[in-house]
């Protein structure tokens, strides 16, 4: 035990006693520099914040009671850090040359002082939402620095309270000032983590570490993608030599109040510090108890601390996120941590060599597969009260299933659940029937103990517990059981007989039947041989995040970079239905972004339809059939005016567009087209050549073919002219745009926009543009296109199509996407007089354009628009997600805007409302919070600043609450 009384010299300290006249006096003085003073939180020195005309500096005033050896340590690590690239703080000399400098405060006492640069950026504390990615880069920091640390001389020789190797000493002493029960606990944690540290200290490497790498003293900048990396660190006062583990057991601690505590991210976490600082199998032993450790300490020092220093706000406001990161440490036993930092249990159980238990006179039960993607799960089988017991009853029959371990089961998934919090991953494997059934052993146990509905058996190394029996008179503790032995009868439940079955190798770890899918990969192993027990083959890896990697790396070995995709690290989808995405840990996703999948994922009258045509006729529109006519005149019959009578059905937006574009061509007999800012228009040679959209591509203004001319985007919240009056302007510009082509012979064939501006965010164009442009073609010999492949078939809510809202009647319409519903349908919808000139440039076919199965499709999908009456849904969800977004904007000053109606909006997020700055690593780092919280939304428009609003249009009044819900709350965190 250290001595005491050194320790407890170390935090009976104040903060030291200087004001800030002190302050202004010193920093003239010593550093002849000037400026307004603030101070920063510090828990026992004093730093003050100086803006001076030469930038922002850190002046820190020491404890009296401060080893100079350890000011120099500091400066020592501050230069090696620089010299390492790493973003630190930097000295500045005082009027005499040195840079430490010591001052008398007006008290009397004495103090070393230090003037150091302010490092720009955030404190990653500061970050509203911590991504994966930016927590393993901060590991990666942390180890960086602990490496660097290790060549570093220090030669203060140190007893406090921050180093973990007093831990338990500071706990044992400081626990008074807790109130009773927290007491109780923290001391238990602590005591048991201790003993567990104790088995491996010896083993344990130590070195100067800087041993205080949390999320206050780390500073991060926003990566061009918008989330933020950990660059730097500040605040050495913490410097000793002491265990190297320690450095990260401090760290993890301190990501333990944040959104997620996700094991799977501390487990990357340590490979991450590894990589850099290394990290032996002793001391990922040791992590977990001292992460415990530093969390008791962080109790006791913070409530020490008010009760000497009760003014200490900075202390106080941190006693709520302490507690938190106690409460998570203490949660987490260190059997399961270790066994997931060490990737195997401490000490593996050996699997049983073959079945433990059969099921009497059933010696083959059939197993029944919940997960994500098991077929019994179609057509939203899995959802509603009594689900799970509704697909076993109908799977077992008069007989008995088997429902192995090791699945996260979707029955136990609810949309709109915090994937977080819910637990879906079984732990223990299951016999289930409709009818009573008998269990019997397969070889030889030995009965361990037994209550009323449960029979715990001696097996092997571990324990094989059985739940839900009715155990068999005669066994008592000690009993052997042998192959036949009869051990229970299940016991009826309220809707069928289920007998639970975990194989345990360490019976004292408390495992949970069900637990959430980071804590799965912990775990896991310790009821690892379960499904050998039952004849079933052990679980694939519960590390879905591991298999996702994995099989984004298959894919980018073939895919270019330049193909499209949402996230860094996405999730895997299995499956989907209605507005719900679902990955493979069973995580229910509400769908933002899939406006492709209008009547819903996975509609059952849609594989119906298309089913019936694969079966009997898919052929090509040059035979007879009567779909294609069925479908198209469906399709007319949703136009308005009198003047569409002809379709061509193509099998993509693109195509469709390709299509639009040669008859506008062939029918003026011009080449010129005037397209828009900001828009996508497909990816062929001449949809792409309309294309203007910067995201997709950042030169696309520079490098337009010579027979294209772009308009301005009439986006009246933030394009060149502003305001509900801008139309005028607008119309204005394009008179002018137009008359310069005409002037230079080259007028043009068409002109083509969207009829609400999806790729801009759902932007309405000003009233009457639209109407008003195509006049101006009109006039000019020139045709209108409207490119409806996003924003048509009813998404706004009010007109099917959203040109008919626009008072215009185009030329030519064009459509794809929700047509088919994820089928690939797309089709062109003009007059015949237009259409009618195809044929100068050949005969058209396009093979698989409004095959049998194709029609089939598109009829389904609007049938089952009008049956559910999908359209209306947008208006009301619509309207109710806009009035939800319109209070969320009175609240938060992050939102700027609601473009769009119905269910085609988009959340445009700004810096500031005057200047419209977009957020653009906000919008970004919002998208990642949003995932975390179960919500797939992306950002749009060519700043990637508005948040798409576009999801299937079965989107419900919950669905939309789930939504609302979750950003009001993310909102609320500090943003730029
Ligand atoms: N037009 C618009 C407005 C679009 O948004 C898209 C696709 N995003 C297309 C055309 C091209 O459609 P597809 O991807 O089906 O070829």
């Amino acid at each position: 035990m250290t001595d005491p009384s050194r320790l407890r010299a170390t935090y009976s300290l104040g903060r030291p006693g200087i004001d800030e006249r002190d302050v202004a006096a010193l920093l003239r003085e010593r550093f002849g520099v000037g400026g307004g003073l603030g101070e920063l939180g510090s828990q026992q020195d004093r730093n003050f914040l100086v803006t001076t005309p030469g930038g922002r500096r850190v002046l820190k005033v020491f404890q009296a009671a401060t080893d100079p050896a350890l000011v120099r340590g500091q400066l020592a690590v501050m230069s090696a850090l620089a010299t390492h690239g790493i973003v630190a703080p930097e000295p500045l000399r005082g009027l005499d040359g040195e840079f430490v400098q010591e001052w008398t405060a007006a008290d009397g006492t004495s103090h070393l002082v230090l003037l150091l640069t302010f490092v720009e950026g955030r404190q990653l504390v500061d970050v509203p939402y911590l991504s994966a990615r930016t927590a393993r880069g901060l590991a990666t920091l942390g180890g960086s620095v602990c490496r660097v640390l290790a060549g570093v001389g220090f030669d203060a020789e140190r007893v406090f309270q921050w180093d973990l190797r007093h831990s338990l000493d500071v706990v044992r002493d400081l626990a008074g000032v807790l109130p009773p029960e927290r007491r109780t606990a923290v001391l238990a944690v602590a005591e048991r983590a201790w003993a567990e540290v104790a088995e491996v200290a010896d083993d344990l490497p130590w070195q100067l570490i800087h041993a205080d790498i949390t999320d206050d003293n780390v500073v991060v900048r926003d990566d061009p993608d918008g989330l933020p990396r950990a660059v730097g660190v500040i605040d050495f006062g913490d410097l000793t030599r002491s265990w190297r583990v320690g450095e990260l057991a401090v760290l993890l601690a301190s990501m333990l109040h944040h959104d997620h505590d996700d094991l799977g991210v501390l487990t990357a976490m340590a490979d991450a510090f590894a990589a850099e600082a290394g990290l032996t199998a002793a001391e990922r032993r040791a992590l977990w108890p001292l992460v415990q450790l530093r969390a008791a300490v962080l109790v006791v020092s913070g409530w020490q601390q008010l009760a000497i220093d009760p003014g200490n706000d900075y202390a106080r406001e941190r006693g709520d996120h302490e507690w938190t990161v106690f409460e998570v440490a203490a949660g987490l036993p260190s059997a399961v941590m270790t066994t997931l930092l060490l990737g195997a249990p401490a000490v593996p159980a050996p699997l049983p060599a073959g079945r433990l238990l059969a099921v009497r006179g059933q010696p083959h039960p059939a197993v029944l597969s919940l997960a994500a993607d098991s077929a019994v799960l179609d057509d939203g089988a899995w959802l509603g009260a009594g689900a799970e017991d509704r697909v076993i009853r109908a799977a077992a029959g008069d007989g008995v299933v088997v429902l192995p371990q090791g699945e996260f089961r979707l029955t136990r998934s609810t949309p709109g659940a915090d994937p977080a919090h819910s637990a879906p991953y079984s732990l223990l494997a299951e016999f289930a029937g409709v009818r009573a059934f008998e269990v019997e052993a397969a070889t030889t146990m030995v009965v361990a103990s037994l209550g009323p509905d449960a029979l715990d058996l001696a097996a092997g190394g571990g324990v094989l517990r059985l739940r839900g029996l009715a155990v068999a008179p005669g066994l008592r503790p000690g009993t052997p059981v042998g192959p036949g032995t009869l051990l229970g009868t299940a016991v009826a439940g309220p809707s069928c007989c289920r007998v639970t079955v975990a194989l345990q190798g360490d019976a004292t770890v408390p495992v949970p039947d069900f637990c959430p899918r980071d804590r799965a990969v912990g775990y896991a192993p310790l009821v690892a041989g379960t499904n050998t027990a039952l004849g079933l083959p052990e679980p694939a890896s519960p590390d879905v995040r591991a298999t996702a990697h994995a099989e984004q790396r298959r894919r980018d070995a073939f895919l270019p970079d330049s193909t499209e995709r949402y996230y860094r690290e996405p999730p895997e989808f299995v499956r989907g239905w209605r507005s719900y995405l679902v990955d493979t840990a069973a995580g229910v996703h509400l769908d933002l972004v899939n406006n492709v999948t209008a009547i819903g994922h996975s509609h059952p009258a849609l594989r119906a339809a298309v089913d019936g045509a694969l079966r009997r006729l898919n052929t090509n529109s040059r035979f007879l059939y009567r779909l294609l006519a069925d479908y198209s005149e469906r399709l007319l019959a949703t136009t308005w005016g009198t003047g569409y009578d002809s379709v061509l059905l193509v099998n993509s937006g693109t195509e469709a567009v390709d299509l639009a574009l040669r008859l506008a061509k062939l029918a003026t007999g011009r080449n010129q087209v005037i397209t828009h800012r900001e828009g996508y228009h497909g990816w062929s040679e001449a949809s792409d050549a309309v294309t203007t959209s910067a995201y997709d591509n950042p030169n696309a203004l520079a490098t337009r073919p010579d027979w294209v001319s772009v308009a301005e985007a009439p986006n009246p919240y933030r394009g060149v002219h502003r305001g509900p009056e801008a139309g005028p302007a607008y119309l204005a510009d394009f008179d002018r745009l137009l008359d310069g082509l005409t002037a230079r012979d080259a007028a043009p064939a068409a002109v083509i926009m969207e009829s609400i501006l999806g790729n801009a965010g759902g932007v309405v164009p000003p009233a009457g543009y639209f109407a008003g442009i195509t006049d101006a073609l009109h006039r000019a010999g020139g045709l209108s296109i409207a490119d409806e492949v996003q924003v048509g078939f009813g998404r706004t809510g009010d007109t099917f199509w959203a040109a008919r809202a626009e008072g215009v009647e185009p030329d030519i319409i064009v459509c794809a996407k929700a047509m088919g519903n994820g089928f690939p349908l797309g089709a062109v919808i003009t007059r015949s007089e237009i259409s009618s000139v195809l044929g100068q440039a050949g005969m058209f076919f396009s093979t698989t354009g409004g095959s049998p199965a194709a029609c089939a499709a598109g009829l389904a999908v609007l049938d089952v628009m009008e049956r559910e009456d999908l359209m209306g849904n947008a208006r009301e969800v619509g309207a109710h997600l806009r009035r939800g977004v319109d209070e969320l904007a009175g609240r938060h000053p992050l939102v700027g805007a609601m473009h769009g109606r119905g269910l085609y909006q988009g959340i445009e997020l700004v810096l500031d409302r005057e200047s419209l700055a977009p957020a653009v690593a906000d919008t970004a780092l919002l998208c990642e919070a949003l995932l975390g919280r179960g919500i797939v939304d992306q950002a749009t428009s060519e700043r990637q600043n508005v948040l798409k609003i576009k999801p299937p249009m079965t989107l419900s009044r919950a669905d939309a609450d789930w939504f609302l819900e979750v950003l009001d709350d993310l909102l609320g965190k500090e943003w730029k």
